[in-house]
């Protein structure tokens, strides 16, 4: 096996940790920089940032683990929770499922924690490939491939590669770099919505409510919504305006709040552990990112939420980004292949063929993601105002009469 090329991926989150694979995978030595401790190890569990607890994974997430390995795939589904459609709360405690597919495609949930060892796992699997724990990468000589970053002992140390891969996620310090050397067109924009995540523990051993269902509670200018966990929980999650949370300041507040809003929620998730998880949880800011282009020359490029951070109302973000690394290896391979068709080494890409996969990647990849970044804003309102079942609230309206 050639190991003629090098890169350096910023980022073992996610999607980093999915490309440092697929870099691996064909042939090139590959050095992962990871700010965080490893999360696997024991005493480290409790590091797992409080982003989501769980996720959604959809086909598209799914593809770009098979392309790498269909066993990766078959195990990650494994430890997923399928979710058929989405149940509607009313406030009458009335619900209604709304199947997402005819055919019966579907979207899963699954634990963003057990994901992420899942991946890293992979990493260490491929002997090309070093992961290196507390390394913050710090700033690039894009041109000469020069990385510098501060190692797990503090020290500030240098290392150089034939490409640099960003996956350090939506404040990007790779993307920053890259801004400096192109005329990057870059927009970001914090929406007037934040979350804040409770949990629903299990009820008699059982799920609490359908674990095949996404359930929603839309209230019109907020919701709440829950998914499944193999644990047979739920993670609950409260958007709504910043205003409103300002207005929610106490204990007795919260209570309040989803005793009017959410009666139904409030008794299965329990008074209790509502009042005390307002608390002390974080809440969350939520933001989308659109730049073009994600490249430099053939040097340097950028996926995930470094490129195109979203809100999360499609369940696309991290999807998008698996998606990401599927197409840019799917383009290196094809430009590979026209020279080379019994080779799957893109190690062996001359430099300028990198370039054009790279300016290729780029081209393809920003409108698309661009397109997924405006949907899933879009996808807000949809979520909590639109799926509301207009004909049942219409008939006991009539009720009413
Ligand atoms: P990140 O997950 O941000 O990872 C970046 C990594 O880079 C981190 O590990 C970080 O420590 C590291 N890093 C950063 N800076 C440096 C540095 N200087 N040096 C070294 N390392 C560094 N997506 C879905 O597909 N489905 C969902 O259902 C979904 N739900 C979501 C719910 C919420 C509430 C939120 C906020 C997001 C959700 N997303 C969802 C989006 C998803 O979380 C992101 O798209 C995904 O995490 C992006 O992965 P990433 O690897 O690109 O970036």
């Amino acid at each position: 096996m050639s190991t003629e090329r090098s890169v350096v991926i910023v980022g073992g989150g996610l999607v980093g940790s999915l490309t440092a694979c697929y870099f691996a995978k064909r042939g090139w030595r590959v050095d992962l920089l990871e700010k965080r401790p490893d999360i696997r190890l024991p005493e480290n569990a409790h590091l797992v940032e409080h982003r989501s607890i769980n996720l959604a994974i959809s086909e598209r997430g799914f593809s770009a683990l098979r392309r790498l390995n269909p066993d990766l795939e078959r195990q990650v589904k494994a430890l997923v929770v399928p979710m058929h459609g989405r149940m509607i709360h009313a406030l009458d405690g009335r619900q209604t499922s709304q199947a997402y597919d005819v055919f019966g495609r579907h979207i899963n949930s699954v634990g963003r924690s057990t994901l992420i060892k899942i991946l890293l796992d992979t990493v260490s699997s491929y002997s090309l490939a070093t992961l290196h724990f507390n390394h913050e990468f710090l700033e690039a000589d894009l041109d000469s491939g020069r990385v510098a970053f501060i190692d797990d002992k503090g020290q500030r140390q240098e290392i150089t590669a034939d490409l640099m891969v960003g996956a350090d996620g939506a404040y990007s310090k790779v993307r920053q770099r890259m801004m400096a050397r192109v005329k990057m067109n870059y927009s970001q924009k914090y929406i007037e919505h934040g979350y804040c995540e409770f949990s629903m523990p299990a009820l008699n051993g059982a799920y609490a409510m359908d674990p095949n269902h996404l359930h929603i509670w839309p209230r019109g200018s907020f919701m709440l919504i829950a998914l499944p966990n193999m644990d047979k929980t739920f993670t609950c999650t409260l958007f709504m305006p910043w205003s409103q949370f300002d207005q929610v300041k106490s204990e007795d507040q919260i209570a309040a709040f989803f005793q009017s809003n959410f009666p139904d929620a409030l008794e299965l998730m329990g008074e209790k552990s509502v009042r005390s998880e307002y608390a002390k949880n974080p809440k969350g800011s939520l933001m989308y990112i659109k730049c073009t282009p994600y490249t430099y020359k053939g040097r340097a490029v950028i996926l995930g939420d470094a490129a195109h951070a979203m809100v999360p109302f499609y369940g696309q973000g991290m999807n998008c980004g698996f998606e990401d690394v599927e197409a840019l290896d799917g383009i290196m391979l094809r430009i590979l292949h026209e020279k080379t068709p019994d080779s799957d080494h893109t190690c062996a890409l001359s430099e300028s063929q990198m370039q054009r996969a790279l300016d290729e990647y780029s081209c393809t990849r920003t409108s698309d993601a661009s397109a997924i970044v405006d949907l899933a804003l879009e996808n807000y309102i949809e979520m909590r105002a639109r799926v509301v079942d207009y004909a049942y609230l219409f008939r006991k309206k009539l009720e009413g009469i």
